[in-house]
């Protein structure tokens, strides 16, 4: 494929106001200004008039399933929301992952992401493959995916937050995680799904399963994920049961390190910013949810002025709703600037952590979120005419407006969507699997 005229964000260099790329097989073969200087044998040819091409997005956070959870307590705390939720949750089963996941992949996909990863944890006992299911749901839809195997095994009865009918013993996490890793992870360059391990949080996970999970997971060379810092009840609940506060207590069981990347980490001590950056722990923000359950801005200006990589993330439906992943970019950008003034995040920066810091929190920069020769073909088209066209900077006019409409979205030269179509699954089929995903939950007969 050949896409012409465009003008290109490459991330990684400077950007280039009519160019063009030249894609072969699954990955980029070439990026210049001007015309092609050659095409691959019966190249498909796309005009990039009027539109903007940047990296594929990168969704450092997602918890799938929540689709099917939309709506729960509005206006509630993380801790008030999480305990009216855990009951709906413990309900599913792999057809409500199926149909949630479907259209949550669906969503990401027509907000211009190319590789999502997917916090699951939660598997009610004899409801079928809960992981399997969201793994065949990307893989029908098309996008590159990181399904993180989670877990929670600190029940109320142990002093933990969920209830004790959701959570699972130890050594049975423990088992099914490995054999989530052996049965799907692919290390290769180019891989459309890696596996991580992912306890689910200070508040509902022993320290021992933190630890254990740690050592899985480095003797299997796959990454570690959990959610850290969110919110001041967590802050109190740490202080009170581990007495120090969340980053300190992860930092103590090994859980920082350049393989390993944490959602959230609003509430952070001038310790913790600088340890994320000497340890190059990574960083998912994820500011529509933050916003929405009132958790507070997180700093990323300080992340990223440290060095620490820094990606974003919708996080799960149930606390973002519907949110886009593109929306994410203005998001952050807003926030940061209403904490810290009218510089403290640029159009550039906010589009960089979408894409290369996304990238560099799963390990895969190598691969993934710029526009490079040797890179994969992973590129979002986005068509900047109509109303966009009365600003100038296409970047400014991309990452402050409302969010433009794909021309293309790419996945390894693969086409996810065209012309604002999803093209690997039919988007109506995909809303429908959510919208019955949901009934399914709410009336529980399946249960
Ligand atoms: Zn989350």
């Amino acid at each position: 494929m050949v896409i012409e005229n465009a003008y290109i964000v490459p991330v990684t260099a400077e950007e280039i106001p009519s160019g063009h790329l030249v894609i072969e097989g699954d990955r980029i073969a070439a990026v210049g200004p001007g015309p092609a200087p050659y095409a691959p044998g019966e190249a498909e040819r796309v005009d990039g008039s009027g539109c903007l091409a940047t990296p594929g997005l990168v969704n450092t956070h997602h918890h799938l399933y929540q689709w099917a959870a939309q709506g729960v307590t509005p206006d509630g705390t993380l801790f008030e929301w999480l305990v009216a939720s855990y009951r709906l949750w413990a309900r599913m089963d792999a057809e409500v992952v199926s149909g949630a996941a479907t259209a949550g992949l669906a969503w990401l996909a027509l907000s211009g992401c190319t590789t999502s990863t997917d916090h699951h944890y939660i598997f009610p006992k004899g409801r079928g493959d809960l992981f399997e299911a969201e793994i065949e749901a990307a893989r029908a839809v098309g996008l590159r995916f990181h399904p993180c195997r989670g877990s929670m095994d600190r029940g109320t009865s142990h002093g933990g937050l969920p209830p004790d009918e959701v959570v699972e013993d130890i050594d049975e996490i423990l088992g099914a995680t490995e054999e989530a890793i052996r049965k799907y992870h692919d290390p290769s360059f180019g891989s459309m799904l890696r596996v991580a391990v992912a306890p689910c949080s200070p508040f509902s996970v022993s320290g021992e399963l933190m630890t254990r999970s740690a050592e899985l997971a480095r003797s299997l060379g796959v990454r570690l994920h959990t959610h850290g810092a969110e919110t001041a009840d967590e802050d109190e609940h740490c202080v009170e049961q581990f007495g120090v506060l969340p980053v300190e207590y992860l930092d103590r069981l090994g859980w920082l390190g350049p393989d390993v990347w944490l959602a959230h980490c609003v509430h952070l001590t001038d310790k913790d910013v600088r340890r994320f950056a000497e340890t190059g722990t990574g960083v998912a923000h994820c500011p529509s949810s933050n916003g929405r359950l009132g958790a507070g801005i997180a700093r990323i200006s300080d992340l990223l002025a440290a060095g620490a990589p820094v990606g974003l993330g919708v996080d799960g439906s149930a606390s973002s709703e519907m949110t886009p992943l593109a929306g994410e970019i203005r998001m952050a950008m807003l926030m940061q600037r209403a904490r810290y003034g009218p510089r403290a995040l640029t159009a550039r920066q906010a589009l960089e952590t979408a894409t290369l810091g996304g990238a560099r929190c799963l390990g895969r920069e190598a691969e993934i979120g710029s526009l490079e020769p040797g890179k994969l073909a992973d590129v979002a088209l986005w068509r900047l005419g109509g109303f966009h066209a009365a600003i100038d900077d296409p970047v400014v006019a991309f990452a402050y407006g409302a969010t433009p409409p794909l021309a293309r979205l790419l996945v390894g030269g693969r086409t996810v969507v065209d012309g604002g179509e999803l093209r690997t699954v039919p988007g109506e089929a995909a809303a429908r699997a959510g919208a019955d995903a949901h009934r399914r939950l709410r009336t529980g007969d399946h249960v």
